[in-house]
């Protein structure tokens, strides 16, 4: 048996003709920016959300500068944020030229609250909180401590579609929510993709006119925007996947307990779980000592693995004029040093999934 570490054709061929029918509706109404299907995807996923505003942009890191550019985030500004995260996230703060100021994360992968504090200065201006692997954060003590502070919350959701906290879904508890619909994430598009969610009117008018080279009156333009748009295939497609979404989720999330109730090698560490959150497991992560061992162990009874993410963003070669230097965050380091994530995907079948419990197991 061959087992890739994500597929997403599978639930791509489940409503393969819905998909084909959407994206053909688009090419024959021969209108492909910012039309109908955008504007009803908006419409749509801020009702999943149970939030007022939803604008579409190009993609994930576009929905995290642009919301810090929303916020006024800017040179000489920081923002907090885990140092165990994608680089996107750490990007759409420095690409507005603010500096990243990097928090330790928890057991459960997301930013360690107790850590916080003693990171704000007199220049910090937000906390950015990633609900990573699909695991919802404590969004009652971050959004405490930024008001203790007075600070703005982004949420980068990218990997956390309909993860809840204490019920209500992540991307509502911070000013601003940000997600990607890149085609492996749980609510993935066919191509790039991604969101601003807010309850805020001043910010959802700013990035409605941003994303569109900064006009809200065609070739009047307020400031220098950018060019960032969901466009309507993706819109299209999204729409007909958000109707799956649950169904995606629930297949997520049987899978990961399965993986909790049988994998059993002391040398492999599984996933904690929180009482008052929930995760749609985007990833299911483990942690392995001998984690180049187990992935050639896997690897060699054709089982595939990956890596998210081997370099922690302060280590990276683009961030070292940050002077991170390694050793500054042992635990982020650690588990860059030891993560690993294990096939779960849409589809999976259940001989598929024990033959992976059986080889891990088997270690
Ligand atoms: C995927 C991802 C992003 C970036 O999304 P893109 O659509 O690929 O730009 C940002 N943050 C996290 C945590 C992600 O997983």
């Amino acid at each position: 048996m061959q087992i890739m570490s994500g597929r997403i054709d599978r639930e791509f061929f489940k409503h393969q003709r819905e998909y084909e029918e959407a994206a053909l509706r688009v090419l024959r109404s021969g209108w492909y920016v910012l039309g109908e299907n955008v504007r009803k995807f908006e419409e749509e996923f801020a009702r999943y959300l149970d939030i007022k505003y939803c604008t579409g942009v190009a993609s994930g890191l576009d929905a995290l500068w642009i919301a810090f550019r929303a916020l006024g985030v800017k040179e000489n500004d920081e923002v907090i944020v885990q140092g165990n995260t994608y680089i996107a996230s750490v990007m759409g703060i420095s690409i507005n030229g603010a500096t990243p100021v990097f928090v330790e994360p928890d057991e459960y992968y997301n930013i360690d609250i107790r850590k916080i504090e003693e990171k704000i200065t007199k220049r910090t201006k937000a906390i950015l909180v990633v609900h990573l692997y699909g695991q919802a954060a404590d969004m009652t003590s971050v959004t405490e401590i930024a008001k203790k502070y007075g600070l703005y919350v982004v949420e980068d959701c990218a990997q956390a579609h309909g993860a809840c906290w204490n019920g209500k879904k992540v991307g509502t508890f911070g000013d601003i929510g940000c997600f990607s619909f890149y085609p492996s994430k749980n609510l993935g598009a066919y191509g790039d993709g991604g969101a601003i969610v807010t309850n805020h009117k001043e910010i959802k008018d700013f990035v409605q006119m941003f994303r569109n080279y900064g006009s809200e009156k065609r070739y009047y333009n307020k400031v220098v925007g950018a060019n960032s748009r969901l466009d309507e295939i993706q819109a299209a497609l999204l729409r007909v996947k958000l109707k799956y979404i649950g169904e995606i989720t629930e297949e997520k999330c049987r899978i990961a307990d399965k993986y909790l109730n049988e994998l059993s090698n002391k040398e492999v560490i599984l996933p904690a779980q929180r009482s008052n959150g929930n995760s749609v497991w985007h990833q299911f992560v483990v942690r392995c000592n001998r984690r180049e061992d187990l992935i050639e162990h896997l690897a060699s009874h054709n089982i595939g693995t990956i890596i998210h993410y081997p370099v922690p963003p302060h280590l990276s070669e683009a961030y070292q004029y940050l002077k991170v230097g390694r050793g500054t965050l042992p635990i982020t380091e650690e588990y860059a040093d030891s993560v690993l994530s294990i096939p779960s995907y849409f589809g999976m079948s259940k001989q598929e999934q024990e033959y992976v419990i059986e080889c891990i197991n088997a270690f």
